[in-house]
């Protein structure tokens, strides 16, 4: 494949890129806004035509809920983070603890109103 050239991530055909990427990058940005690079495909005209917000509306807000969605996961993720570095119950440093069992047992004697449990790998739907 030569430089000038591209594989499409929707039909896998080999085209001639006929803009630049940085002006592909900026029209997948005013569409899907907040779109990580890493998330971004590279497709076909033909094949974005099966998938522009204009012709596929519905289709459209689905990839932009989905895509929300998991921006906020992410933010939970990391706020859940930074919490537990701080949280500290009873000056206990929950991210020294070894093993999810650990910290469970430790949770379940200071909070026995509640009831931590490990999930295990195979629990998970
Ligand atoms: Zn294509």
């Amino acid at each position: 494949m030569e430089a000038n050239e591209f594989r499409c991530a929707m039909c896998g055909n080999v085209y001639t890129k006929e803009w630049s990427d940085a002006e592909a990058w900026q029209e997948a940005q005013g569409d899907w806004p907040g779109l990580p690079a890493q998330e971004a495909a590279v497709i076909c005209d033909d094949c974005y035509q099966q998938v522009a917000p204009a012709t596929h509306p519905v289709e459209y807000l689905d990839s932009l809920a989905e895509h929300s969605l998991r921006r906020l996961e992410e933010q939970i993720e990391q706020a859940k983070a930074e919490m537990l570095k701080r949280w500290k119950p009873g000056g206990v440093d929950l991210l020294s603890l070894k093993t999810p069992e650990e910290k469970a047992r430790i949770l379940n004697e200071m909070f026995p109103m509640f009831r931590f449990s490990v999930r295990k790998q195979e629990d998970k739907p």
